[in-house]
């Protein structure tokens, strides 16, 4: 049985906002997500808490490219850390300039702060990952679910264990808050420009079918009651897509949604009993922002084909 910890990045400061997974198996230990380069300190400090250095990670698997989920990718494999990447993703760790530019169009000035400083992976340590494929590593087999909907190129990653099957879900499983119970209220990152709900809720269904005993989100896991959460899940896309969708009617004016989407959604938080501290952190200007924008886009290239 492998022991699983969950590293807390801290990220910015605010603890259980992301994750990463450290899986110790019989031939080492395996990390799930780099997390942002701007908290490889706090990930330094939490495998040196559990005995380790970033050069004992010899494997590292990343469910996308996000800069939350594999900003310190390049950082890592400076300790000769190997990534694990979805196919289509792994030229941009390898070049990530594409990657920088694409954040800095929403983060701005911001960027340093948000994610500091995002370096290239050298090709011989990328490993490319396909759907359905299984990955050895530290003496385990993960076998990677193509999960599109939140990216494009996402993979959740299945592990066998003695409990029962488990999995990391990245975004896919969408963004727990702590303190609220999964099963009132779950938040939703729907970033462009490759939010897509049709295919969010097929990676949904795929998870769900697979009957996962333990998810492992990102931001923030781990959760026991999967099929539960699954549901909120659904009907929380459905009825942002929803909601923007109907406010379109009466305003193109991208701002004016912003404005209206973000009392909706902090009403709703307030309602599933997040606190007003807790409100500037997970429901973010930049996440309402970001989710309007997503959404958005994905209903205009609805529009248009
Ligand atoms: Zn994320």
């Amino acid at each position: 049985m492998p022991t699983i910890h969950t590293i807390d990045l801290n990220y910015l400061g605010v603890p259980e906002t992301i994750a990463s997974y450290l899986i110790v198996g019989p031939e080492g230990p395996v990390l799930i997500e780099t997390g942002p380069e701007s908290s490889s300190r706090n990930l330094t400090e939490g495998l040196n808490r559990l005995g380790y250095e970033p050069k004992d990670i010899a494997h590292a698997l990343v469910t996308h490219i996000h800069l939350d989920h594999a900003g310190a990718a390049g950082w890592l494999a400076e300790h000769g850390t190997t990534i694990h990447v979805h196919e289509f993703g792994a030229k941009h760790l390898i070049d990530p300039n594409k990657l920088i530019n694409s954040a800095t169009r929403i983060y701005g000035d911001q960027m340093d702060r948000l994610w500091g400083k995002i370096i290239p992976v050298p090709e011989e340590r990328v490993r490319a990952v396909r759907d359905g494929e299984t990955i050895s590593v530290g003496g385990l087999t993960f076998t990677a679910i193509e999960t599109p909907g939140h990216a494009r190129h996402h993979h959740a990653f299945a592990l066998e264990t003695a409990r029962g099957r488990i999995c990391f879900t990245g975004d896919a499983a969408a963004m727990l808050v702590p303190g609220i119970p999964t099963d009132r209220y779950v938040s939703i990152p729907t970033p462009p420009p490759e939010f897509d709900l049709i295919a969010w809720l097929r990676s949904i269904d795929r998870l769900d079918d697979a009957r996962f005993k333990t998810l492992y989100p990102t931001h923030f896991g781990p959760v026991h009651t999967a099929a539960g959460h699954f549901v909120t899940l659904r009907r929380m896309l459905r009825s942002h897509v929803e909601f923007i969708r109907t406010m379109r009617r009466t305003t193109s004016d991208e701002s004016e949604l912003v404005r209206k989407y973000a009392i909706w959604t902090r009403r709703q938080a307030v309602n599933a009993g997040m606190s007003e501290a807790q409100i500037p952190h997970f429901v973010s200007d930049n996440l309402l922002r970001m989710n309007v924008t997503g959404i958005v886009r994905y209903l205009s290239q609805r529009e248009a084909n």
